[in-house]
């Protein structure tokens, strides 16, 4: 049998200790190569795009650069995920490390406690992350002609704890005995290529997304739920009944489904619980992971920590974020 990617060498090219024993130096050096990459690490002003920038650190050492076009002060991080910072950047290295090590995910909690941080800091901290992997995702549409397609939901939140004794109990089957928190992620994958999720009311409020989101030409495989009926005007429609088998005639959703196992392990090992307004950011980290599993390490720690530098301030965490947090 071939051996698992995750056990390979080529899989292991970025560790723990070498981000720890990194200097300031060093892990300067990196940020600046992975948010400068077309001038292997010259600052380019943010405000006017000069090149022609000088060190002006901060009285702390701290790195921070003049421009010589327009007088402006800027650093690694100005304009990013990471903008404002109050850790130095080996320890954003770390965490970028430690969270793509962990192939299902990784909890706040976990993580506050591996790098000495707060738990609010650390959970900010990771719904950047997932931020940036979904920067990934933008605007990207599946398959094409001749192109394989799975779609298919799963059911997150709204858990309504049945009574103890028996008697109290309702049918938590009907809305009225639901919390009305319960949502569908829907999925999108490719065979052999991207994945995309969403996230609805029900799987029939997905339609319209599912249409503009798949190509033309694309023949798209899904379960027997008649919330998908409405697909085969659009689609070349394959329709597997699971009650008979998981795969039949090339039908199947199975890779939809790996994708909601990861979610699932997610939620049960790390998350506890998956839904609410972040729902989709923990939907769109289990596809970037599920895109990105034969990515060595290494890799994926500078690809996350390069989708951060280059997207601006989070849309998430501005301002008002503090209202969201966890208690
Ligand atoms: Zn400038």
């Amino acid at each position: 049998m071939a051996q698992h990617f995750l056990l390979s060498s080529a899989a292991k090219s970025l560790n723990l200790a070498t981000v720890f024993r990194m200097s300031d130096a060093e892990a300067e050096a990196k940020f600046r190569k992975l948010r400068w990459e077309s001038t292997n690490g010259e600052p380019v002003c943010p405000e006017c795009g000069g090149l022609d920038a000088y060190d002006c650190r901060r009285s702390n050492g701290a790195p921070r650069f003049r421009c010589r076009a327009c007088r402006k002060d800027f650093s690694i991080t100005n304009g990013t995920l990471f903008a404002s910072h109050k850790l130095p950047l080996r320890a954003y290295l770390a965490a970028i490390a430690v969270f793509c090590n962990e192939v299902k995910g990784k909890s706040a909690l976990a993580l506050s406690r591996d790098l000495g941080t707060s738990h609010k800091a650390t959970w900010v901290l990771l719904h950047k992350l997932r931020e940036a992997m979904a920067g990934e995702l933008k605007g990207r549409t599946i398959g094409g002609e001749g192109k394989v397609a799975e779609i298919d939901g799963g059911y997150f939140g709204g858990y309504v704890k049945p009574a103890n004794n028996r008697e109290n109990r309702r049918d938590r089957r009907f809305a009225v005995n639901q919390s009305g928190k319960r949502k569908v992620v829907v999925v999108i994958r490719e065979r052999g290529g991207d994945t995309l999720p969403a996230v609805f009311r029900s799987e029939g409020a997905a339609l319209s997304f599912i249409k503009s989101r798949i190509a033309k030409g694309t023949t798209v495989n899904a379960d027997e739920a008649g919330s998908w009926d409405g697909l085969h005007g659009r689609f070349e429609m394959r329709r597997i009944n699971h009650e008979e088998a998981y795969s039949l005639d090339g039908a199947c959703t199975n890779m939809a489904e790996e994708f909601f196992s990861r979610m699932r392990r997610a939620e049960i090992g790390h998350h506890h619980h998956l839904a609410g307004a972040y729902l989709l950011r923990y939907a769109q980290e289990a596809a970037w992971r599920e895109d990105n599993r034969r990515v060595p390490n290494g890799s994926q720690v500078g690809m996350v920590a390069g989708l951060a530098l280059k997207r601006g301030q989070s849309v998430d965490f501005t301002g008002y974020w503090q209202r969201h947090l966890p208690r």
